[in-house]
């Protein structure tokens, strides 16, 4: 009997090294024919490259081109996405990442992914105004995104699949796409950065704190960005915190449209977050002293009145967001609590009969 157990036990450990070895080897990485993608129009234009609306086999789907000198974007955001696990409802949809020479002979590095219709959040926001339960889902299925982002996973079951946590690092509303049922997904993972290995993270060298931190987006960074002052100590913490901080901002993009919450249901025409305050095209240097030394905010509309319940809820949930002090955020998984909550809350004011602005397609966007 002693004999036949450990024969099946050689056999289920053989077994098991066979299909670990399998595993390891399988390339799990979907590649596409580009010679079957068609570009159709272009929809958008970030920071590193001209995205567009395109075809491939018979499906719509999205195609972001990065030249050669934004390679490491690229390199960077095809790594995350090809991470286990990070696939999720709330983040864009990759399906593969190639490159492949462009039309003058130069090489060309592609980001296929899923088309959403509606654009950038902050393109369905300059196009309509919503409803408190619409403004909720934008902003609650943002945040579920993020969270997922930020958290680590081990899972077992299937061959041992690890997620590290990962930070965006340049959240804003044009890196969030709008799906046509209104929410969101978390998207241009072209600056996320891994914050977890599974064996305790060794920082290199090279790694200093002005690489880790100046990335992103001016008007959205947070004031120890600003300041460089962002402790890195325990940096996984710290650089979720500078997230959470972004994430503040967009939410007040998103309530600020939603007409509930104004008189007559007349939400004000779409700003970005402090656009009223520093402009357009804000220097560092504005930023930094707005947010940083004189620790300013956008600010709260007068119809925003602390004595309706909801409103002062909605606005300690920003507050919290966007604090200085980086160690009173919230954590995007308590924002997404707090979300939950509000959106369970009925709206607070006039509900608006009149229905949304006319124009739906999202228009060509620049950053
Ligand atoms: P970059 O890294 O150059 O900033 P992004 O990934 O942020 O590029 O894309 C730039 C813009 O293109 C977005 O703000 C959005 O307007 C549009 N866009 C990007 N991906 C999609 C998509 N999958 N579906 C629809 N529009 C998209
Ligand atoms: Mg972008
Ligand atoms: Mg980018």
């Amino acid at each position: 009997l002693l004999v036949a157990l450990l024969y099946a036990l050689r056999q289920g450990y053989k077994q098991w090294k066979r299909k670990k070895g399998r595993a390891a080897e399988a390339q799990p990485y979907p590649s596409i024919d580009t010679n079957k993608l068609m570009l159709i129009e272009q929809i958008g234009r970030g920071r590193y490259g001209a995205v567009w609306k395109g075809v491939l086999d018979e499906c719509t789907v999205a195609v972001k081109v990065t030249s050669l000198e934004n390679r490491q974007n690229f390199l960077n955001e095809r790594e995350i996405y090809r991470l286990p696990l990070v696939a999720h409802g709330n983040i864009t949809r990759f399906i593969a990442a190639e490159e492949r020479s462009g039309p003058d002979g130069r090489p060309e590095f592609l980001v296929v992914m899923e088309y959403y219709q509606h654009g950038s959040l902050s393109n369905f926001l300059t196009n309509n105004a919503s409803e408190w339960e619409c403004s909720c889902r934008l902003a609650h299925s943002l945040t579920r995104g993020l969270s997922y982002l930020h958290s680590e996973i081990v899972k077992n079951g299937d061959y041992d699949q690890y997620k590290p946590a990962i930070a965006h690092r340049d959240l804003n509303s044009r890196n969030v796409l709008v799906r046509a049922d209104h929410s969101c997904v978390l998207s241009d993972l072209g600056l996320a950065m891994k914050l977890t290995r599974r064996s305790p993270v060794q920082r290199g060298g090279d790694d200093d704190t002005s690489t880790i931190c100046e990335v992103g987006t001016f008007r959205y960074m947070a004031p120890e960005v600003l300041d460089g002052a962002i402790d890195l100590t325990d940096y996984e913490t710290a650089l979720k915190q500078v997230d959470v901080y972004s994430l503040g901002l967009v939410y007040w993009e998103i309530f600020m449209r939603c007409r509930n919450l104004f008189p007559e249901g007349r939400a004000p025409p779409y700003e970005m977050a402090l656009q009223a305050e520093l402009g357009n095209h804000p220097s560092f240097e504005d930023v930094q002293h707005f947010v940083a030394r004189e620790r300013q905010r956008p600010r709260f509309p007068d119809a925003w009145r602390d004595d309706s319940f909801m409103i002062s809820c909605l606005k300690a949930v920003i507050e919290e967001c966007w604090e200085h002090d980086a160690d009173a955020r919230l954590t995007a998984n308590c924002a997404e609590e707090r979300l939950a909550e509000l959106q369970s809350l009925r709206s607070p004011g006039p509900a608006a009969a009149t229905t949304d602005t006319t124009a739906a397609a999202p228009t060509m966007e620049t950053n």
